[in-house]
């Protein structure tokens, strides 16, 4: 099989892992070839006291895609997006999804809508209809966590069956795959991660308990849609076998990340090492 090659469209930080940062070294150890495009380059991820770098406008993206379009470059197997600070940036992304397809009829749109977490938005509000309206119809894979479904359906969830109902609301979209990256629909110390795809007008569904580790993560969420677009990819689309490599491989990292952490003063609150 041809090398699969990436177009991922994510944050950059200089300081720690999130975004790109994340998604890169992962997707190249599993064998893709990575091209990225840093949708911001920051000094670090937003929940630090400082945060300050430059944001590419869509006149920016713009200028890479015409490059590259010239160069005939534009030619992917895969197209990751994560982190997107800006409308006019995220509806130029739809015209690329759009151009990328052409070129290739079976190139797969991961889209992991990035906007808040824990009943909070980091990004601008009027990036939610972009997403619900443009986006979601065009992806073919999605990976919201909790809050971020609940922002993209308009309605809260709260149980098992309300998240199915929504899953099956995105499927309604045109979106085939659909992995929520985490819920807290479960017992108190356990995160449920869920995940549905539409074969033959019918949902496979899958759902995976994860023991909740005592601490918060950034990029932990960049790095579950990274190697979720990986394992589709090696499964070939199967999403048990895929959530299952990507929970083992998160927890991993995440465990080492916390035994690397214990002791330090910011101890809840840290960067995946990678
Ligand atoms: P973040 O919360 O970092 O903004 P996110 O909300 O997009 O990211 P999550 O769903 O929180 O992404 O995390 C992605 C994956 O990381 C989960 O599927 C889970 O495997 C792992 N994870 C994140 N936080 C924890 C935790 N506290 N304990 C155990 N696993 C975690
Ligand atoms: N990119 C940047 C710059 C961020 O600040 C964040 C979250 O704070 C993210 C991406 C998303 O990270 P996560 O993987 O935790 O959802
Ligand atoms: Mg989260
Ligand atoms: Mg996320």
């Amino acid at each position: 099989m041809a090398t699969p090659r990436v177009l991922s469209i994510q944050s950059h930080v200089v300081r720690g892992y999130v975004g790109n940062k994340s998604a890169t070294f992962p997707l190249q150890l599993l064998g893709f070839e990575v091209d990225a495009i840093n949708s911001v380059q920051l000094s670090n991820h937003t929940g630090y006291k400082h945060i300050d770098g430059q944001i590419l406008d869509e006149k920016d993206l713009d200028k890479l895609i015409t490059s590259m379009r010239g160069n005939n470059l534009l030619h992917y197997t895969h197209l990751l997006t994560g982190y997107i600070g800006s409308p006019a940036f995220l509806s130029k992304i739809a015209e690329v999804v759009k151009e990328l397809k052409a070129n290739n009829p079976n190139l797969l749109y991961v889209c992991d809508p990035v906007m808040g977490d824990d009943g909070k938005m980091y990004v601008p509000q009027s990036l939610l209809p972009i997403y619900q309206e443009t986006i979601l119809p065009l992806a073919d894979v999605i990976t919201p966590n909790q809050f971020e479904m609940e922002l993209l359906l308009g309605q809260k969830v709260e149980s098992i069956e309300d998240a199915w109902r929504a899953i099956e609301a995105f499927h309604g979209k045109g979106c085939g795959t659909v992995l929520v990256s985490s819920s807290t629909l479960g017992a108190k110390d356990e995160l449920i991660a869920l995940s549905s795809k539409k074969i033959d007008g019918k949902s496979v569904r899958v759902m995976a308990s994860i023991p909740m580790l005592d601490a918060h993560f950034t990029g932990s969420g960049d790095l579950f849609s990274a190697l979720t677009l990986a394992w589709l990819h090696k499964t070939g689309g199967n999403t048990q076998l895929s959530l299952d490599n990507v929970i083992y491989s998160l927890q991993a990292v995440l465990k080492r990340t916390l035994n690397k952490a214990l002791g330090k003063e910011d101890f809840k609150y840290y960067e995946a090492s990678l």
